[in-house]
């Protein structure tokens, strides 16, 4: 019997309606006869009661004074609530079902808080429980350090945490099940034709969620393309297969469109801030310094152009001010604009496409978005622009690639 493993995000467990959804899910896969085991995440979103976000904000409501590992003690709580709230469904059902905490599913993780990556899992205890017949759900989004104290896996983490389970227990696939049906061209939130995509690779789809497509984590698919095991990005809501990610040699029998696509969506990312720092003759040594010491505040830099008279790079509009100071300490000037956006063309064929950064130059030309800075590597073309013009330059460019046809 093979083994499937589902997870369920915040907004599919968020109401009464949607959770019904979520057991006609786990029905309807337990009729076809395999083994379950089903991630969850924290109810619903920023604002909701028991969202991540939520408990977030009630840590800092008490001053935000919590030590990092007891921070994680209360972001767990989340994942237990959904998963007993599911688990008591189920059971109402004649679903017979038992509730894994990360810790007890076998995850373990380094003590970085917060952010823990995940060092080894030891799913005996699953197995254990699905060779009894019952459907597992894991908490998503946690596991416990080696010596027992329990951490949290970042943003995105119930999703790496699915396709962790599904590697360690040779999953047949692993369905992520949200709110969109599956992966689209473009965030349908702000580009309204944006089209499902029915396969997409590995390699595609970390790109797209490296540059801001947060509908899956890239740290999620980086493992699965690892084990090779087949993820489905789909819809709670609705009967759609979604979107399969899995090895371009799992696409052999779909139409020769999708395998020879040169662009597969635009992603974007908001709120970085462009630094450009000029460097007078003689002091271009300093160069060096910059990066190393952006690097030793913690301040994570992207985009970036070095020249022989300087450098430009973007940092987030959070570290903003703090790299400014910085370059400050260096006896550097730096010119900073703040406010700015990352709007990436994501492609498998980018490479060696003639014309292709002509048409991106002229698509942002005729919607008058101005291109402060540019880049592009194998399968990515980057833009800088203002964030007031960051929906706009998506659109635009959506539209001139044709992506929704
Ligand atoms: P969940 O709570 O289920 O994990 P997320 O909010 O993390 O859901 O991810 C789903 C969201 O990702 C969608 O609502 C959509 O707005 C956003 N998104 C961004 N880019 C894309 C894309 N290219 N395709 C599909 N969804 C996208
Ligand atoms: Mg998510």
């Amino acid at each position: 019997m093979g083994i499937l493993v589902q997870k369920f995000g915040g907004t599919s467990l968020s109401t009464p309606e949607a959770r019904q959804l979520v057991l006609g899910h786990v029905k309807r896969e337990l009729e076809q006869n395999v083994q379950l085991v089903v991630v969850v995440s924290a109810m619903g979103r920023k604002g909701e009661p028991y969202a991540t976000d939520t408990l977030l904000d009630w840590a800092a409501s008490n001053g935000d004074s919590l030590p990092k590992r007891e921070r994680d003690l209360l972001l767990c709580c989340g994942e237990i609530i959904s998963a007993a709230t599911l688990c008591s469904l189920m059971e109402k059902e004649g679903i017979p079902a038992t509730v894994l905490t990360g810790a007890q599913a076998g995850f373990i993780t380094d003590d970085q808080y917060g952010n823990a990556r995940i060092l080894d899992i030891k799913p005996d205890r699953i197995v254990e429980e699905l060779n009894q017949g019952r459907v597992v759900i894991v908490t998503g989004f946690q596991g416990q350090t080696a010596n027992g104290d329990m951490t949290t896996l970042g943003r995105g983490g119930s999703d790496t945490s699915a396709t962790a389970l599904g590697a360690a227990l040779h999953a047949d696939m692993v369905d992520i099940y949200t709110d969109v049906n599956g992966i689209l061209t473009a965030d349908p939130r702000i580009v309204e034709n944006a089209k499902p995509l029915s396969h997409v690779s590995y390699t595609e789809i970390c790109n797209m969620a490296h540059q801001g497509a947060k509908v899956i984590h890239p740290r999620a698919v980086e493992i699965a393309m690892q084990a090779n095991i087949p993820v489905r990005v789909r819809s709670t809501f609705s009967d759609g297969e979604g979107t399969l990610v899995t090895n371009p040699e799992g696409f052999k029998d779909v139409e020769a469109d999708i395998v020879d696509r040169f662009v597969t969506g635009i992603a974007y990312v908001g709120n970085v801030t462009q630094i450009t720092v000029e460097l007078k003759p003689g002091l271009e040594h300093l160069q060096l310094h910059v990066f190393k010491s952006m690097a030793e505040h913690g301040i994570s830099v992207d985009f970036i152009n070095v020249t022989p008279s300087g450098a430009v790079y973007t940092v987030s509009d959070h570290d903003g001010s703090k790299a400014v100071d910085v370059l400050n300490n260096l006896g550097l000037e730096a010119k900073i604009l703040a406010g700015c956006a990352k709007v990436s063309v994501i492609g498998g064929g980018i490479n060696g496409v003639p014309g292709i950064m002509a048409t991106i130059v002229e698509a942002l030309a005729e919607s008058d978005v101005q291109i402060l800075q540019s880049a592009d590597s194998n399968t990515t073309i980057w833009v800088l622009v203002k964030k007031d013009d960051m929906v706009q330059a998506v659109r635009a460019l959506h539209n001139k690639f044709e992506l929704h046809q």
